[in-house]
């Protein structure tokens, strides 16, 4: 019986598919036409033809759709044997949709993701994956090709039949204001009241703030009987950059669920980690919904200590590096989250303080802790761009300074509140010509930061610069050849806003380099 996931790992092979990590690159040729028919069957919410040898025999395919090969064991160590699978919606493809969705489907579940955004749905459905993630183009693939993962713009199709439907949209700040803006999780709410028909679980993976469980199900039942869904809080807590491992190997699950119909559907879907000893927390609806903003709040906060405590080491002689071991050590306090930086940016850190400040003022019980840290994370950013200036002597003016990095953080093109978006805009404003190198943001950066050159990598980027700044802690940006580094720049002049070089070999070297809370040796 031919496997459809041997076609697509020969065709990964062959020298047509040429691996690449823009994922929009990826060749859509790998996808056979037998595939996309598949891929509209289950979108179109169509049983696949159980004589179809693709499908294993009937007594294995348990709802039709799913392959009986789906429920193999998959990782060494991961028992996902026999997990029943389960119709699975998910609305909402970006970072954290499609990586949930692809892993539930990888889990064995059939999985159709539904996106407004009409050209992310082509390109999906033709294989290639719109965000760079490791390992996420080939998870979407092998899923896609297996007949689990499917993608539509069309939730009346795709919602008809789901056992669950998860909303995964957006929440970004509202501007001016601050707090969430929940209209992309009322949107979502309203289309999945049309579809409810047997009992429906609706299940929030989105950020929101606390309540905002019962706003939704106010709105199903608008149009829906309340008996036929139940609302369920289930945040996410993936990183970009990690994210298949984090969904699938988490170090808790958090369901927020008051209706016993629904527990259980959530602990069916949840049923490969929990059988791989993955922690399930399960609590009220609004203590879910609090777990996820009180857990971006504790670890902002964490970034925002050290970054003070750098601060002050800069003034004290005090090494932060060895401090954050020192401290990290110690089970309470814990390693991780404790490097010092630019000030945290991305797709969740800033939006979520500012969403927890505002909830808080709302509730009466403001939280001065959490105020102050926005205030002072801000404020690091432009304190980042002076540094920058101070280091080149005090003006940048006529200056050509090369940034090496511009995503929110490593293994990401995610530049969402990224610290570059307001370090090389208070750069240019002071006079610099800014050339820009970052292996995965310069799509999305050419977008948001206008009137700079983008260079192709990061040798040329420093190439003739009067200095060197690294925004983004990426690998490859660790392991330049430093003497070569030196040779490129017009100034031997490097500002290291991540503390990835040693500093003996930086002088030793001869290049004036500044870095990030490391006492006198690092000039601050
Ligand atoms: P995103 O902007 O990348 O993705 C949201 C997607 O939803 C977009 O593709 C958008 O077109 C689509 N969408 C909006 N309204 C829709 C609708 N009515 N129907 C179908 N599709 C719709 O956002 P994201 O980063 O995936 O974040 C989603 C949520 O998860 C947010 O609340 C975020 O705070 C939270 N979260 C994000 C991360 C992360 O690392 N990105 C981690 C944990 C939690």
């Amino acid at each position: 019986m031919a496997d459809p996931l041997n076609d697509v790992y020969k065709a990964r092979q062959s020298p047509r598919f040429t691996a690449s990590r823009t994922p929009w690159d990826a060749r859509p040729e790998c996808v056979s036409i037998a595939l996309k028919a598949q891929i509209d069957r289950i979108a179109s919410g169509r049983k696949a033809n159980r004589q179809d040898p693709r499908y294993g025999r009937p007594e294995e395919i348990g709802s039709g759709l799913a392959p009986a090969r789906a429920l193999r064991r998959r990782h060494a160590g991961d028992d996902w044997t026999g997990v029943r699978s389960m119709r699975i919606v998910m609305i909402g493809a970006g970072y954290v949709g499609l990586v949930s969705g692809a892993c539930l489907a990888d889990f064995g579940h059939e999985v159709v993701c539904v996106e407004v955004d009409e050209s992310k749905v082509a390109h999906l459905r033709e294989g290639r994956v719109p965000i760079y993630e490791p390992g996420l183009s080939e998870l979407v693939l092998a899923n896609q090709s297996a007949g689990r993962l499917a993608f539509t713009t069309s939730l009346k199709a795709a919602g008809r039949g789901a056992e669950a439907i998860f909303i995964a949209v957006g929440t970004p700040s509202l501007a001016e204001v601050g707090s969430a803006d929940m209209s992309f999780v009322h949107e979502a709410a309203r289309d999945v009241a049309g579809v409810v028909e047997d009992f429906t679980v609706i299940v929030i993976k989105s950020t929101v703030p606390i309540g905002a469980g019962d706003e939704v199900e106010q709105i199903i039942a608008e149009r829906a009987p309340r008996e036929k869904f139940a609302v369920v809080s289930n945040p996410e807590f993936l990183r970009e950059g990690a994210a298949i491992d984090d969904f699938k190997r988490p170090d808790r699950v958090v369901i927020g669920v008051e209706d016993d119909r629904a527990r259980e559907v959530m602990r069916r879907i949840y049923q490969p980690i929990e059988r791989n000893d993955g922690p399930i927390v399960y609590t009220s609806r609004r203590s879910s919904e609090m777990i996820k903003y009180a857990s971006n709040v504790f670890l902002a906060m964490k970034v925002t200590f050290i970054n003070e405590i750098a601060d002050l080491c800069e003034r004290l002689g005090a090494d932060v590096l060895d401090v954050s071991h020192g401290i990290g050590l110690d089970d309470r306090i814990g390693r991780k989250f404790l490097n010092p930086g630019p000030g945290f940016g991305g797709s969740c850190f800033p939006k979520d303080t500012l969403a927890l400040t505002k909830l808080a003022a709302e509730a009466k019980a403001p939280i001065r802790l959490v105020e102050t840290l926005v205030d002072v994370n801000d404020k690091r950013k432009t304190a980042m761009a002076a540094k920058i200036v101070g280091a080149c002597g005090g003006s940048v003016a006529g200056k050509r300074i090369a940034v090496l990095g511009l995503t929110y953080k490593p293994k990401t093109d995610d530049m969402r509140d990224a610290p570059s978006l307001v370090i090389v805009p208070e750069l240019q404003a002071a006079g610099a010509r800014i050339v820009a190198y970052d292996p995965e943001g310069i799509r999305t950066a050419k977008t948001l930061l206008p009137g700079i050159e983008f260079a192709d990598n990061a040798y040329a980027c420093l190439s003739g610069a009067d200095a060197g700044v690294v925004i983004t802690e990426w690998d490859e940006f660790r392991a330049l050849d430093l003497a070569r580094v030196k040779a490129c720049l017009a100034a031997p002049i490097i500002v290291d806003l991540r503390n990835i070089y040693p500093i003996k070999a930086m002088k030793a070297l001869g290049f004036r380099y500044v870095c990030v809370g490391r006492g006198f040796g690092g000039e601050g």
